[in-house]
């Protein structure tokens, strides 16, 4: 009998989702939901979010948001666990057990990290002051996102690309727990769509709420026009061929339509189309998968006593799991009797 793999991901409430969480994370997340042999653990990151939000109501707000996002597309909750990081106090825990095991050297090459200092680079600081305004919150990101995934003993964790280097830490950080304490952790396997790895914003950036160039998940049909008019394209005119593969309305595209729209695109890209055109096909496709939930994002949202509910179990079921998880790292580790 095979058994059942233990899928785990989450993402932070910092603001409304945008397309890109949509299809790198969220879509994935979902489909896996529904296959057989699986156990979910999908999370709201409200204690990574704490190095963003920092005004109490904003971030109560942005959890039930993301929360009403995740159930509005469809997040069961009789197949997946669905908690707050910070009802399960064993991840915090599990981070203290695992700091001594990851090397400062590791953490100086993490993306979010490197990315803080290099803007403050940029801006003219010097060596010494690299490091100014980051908080050892960011500066530590890696050790909270592997304690939260080994804490739970997750088997797969579905990301985008951006993550996968953090990942690569958790399992890092699990097979030098096995060669000093022996075979308690699982070194988790991210999974990533490679088609979607890395979703553009309108700019042809990695869309992302740090560079403004975020296409919400549930927008309005009038706003989710406008945005989608401000992706950048080229000056070509319509009858000069298009390359489908340098294409940012291409790689959105390729999120929402069928196999079959898709390479009717790609031959029209290729024989020649206007971006007009090829925007307001965009919009279809978008609008009719999204609608339905957008429907149902709006009565979440207005029920955060539902929402609240369905959190305190899924945080029950959690803590639960993480506590005998906890007790066997701590045993191995030489603490607990
Ligand atoms: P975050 O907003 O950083 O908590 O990210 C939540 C999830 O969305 C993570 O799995 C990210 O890898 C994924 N994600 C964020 N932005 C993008 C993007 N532009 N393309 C693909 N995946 C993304």
């Amino acid at each position: 009998m095979t058994q059942e793999k233990i899928v785990l991901t989450g993402f932070k409430p910092t603001g409304r989702p945008h397309l890109g969480n949509y299809l790198g994370m969220l879509k994935p997340s979902m489909a896996l939901m529904r296959e057989e042999k699986r156990r979910c653990f999908y999370f709201l990151a409200d204690l990574h979010a704490l190095n963003v939000v920092q005004e109490p109501a904003l971030l109560r707000s942005y959890t039930y948001d993301a929360a009403a996002c995740w159930l509005a597309l469809g997040l069961d909750t009789s197949k997946v666990v669905f908690y707050r990081d910070s009802d399960v106090p064993q991840i915090g825990q599990m981070a203290s057990l695992l700091a001594p095991l990851l090397p400062k050297s590791l953490l100086n090459m993490a993306h979010a990290y490197k990315a803080a200092t290099a803007k403050n680079k940029e801006a003219g600081k010097s060596d010494h002051d690299v490091d100014e305004g980051i908080s050892i919150g960011l500066y530590q990101y890696p050790l909270l996102m592997a304690a939260d995934i080994l804490a739970l003993g997750a088997d797969y964790v579905p990301v985008g690309k951006d993550q996968q280097q953090h990942l690569e830490m958790a399992r890092d950080v699990a097979r030098r727990f096995e060669l000093r304490y022996g075979p308690v952790l699982k070194a988790p396997e991210p999974l990533i769509d490679q088609t979607m790895a890395t979703i553009p914003g309108l700019d042809g950036r990695k869309m992302s709420k740090s560079y403004d160039n975020v296409i919400p998940l549930f927008e309005e049909p009038t706003a989710l026009r406008k945005k989608i008019q401000r992706i950048v394209t080229d000056s070509s005119p319509p009858s000069a061929p298009k390359d489908p593969t340098q294409s940012t309305l291409f790689d959105l595209y390729k999120g929402f339509a069928t196999p079959e729209e898709i390479a009717s695109m790609e031959a029209a890209y290729r024989q020649g189309i206007g971006w007009g055109e090829v925007k307001g096909e965009l919009f279809r496709v978008i609008s009719r998968e999204l609608t339905p939930a957008h429907e149902a994002y709006g009565y979440w949202r207005s029920h955060p006593e539902k929402i609240e509910l369905l959190l305190q179990e899924g945080g029950h079921q959690a803590r639960s799991i993480a506590q005998k998880i906890y007790e066997r790292v701590g045993r191995a580790m030489g603490l607990l009797a």
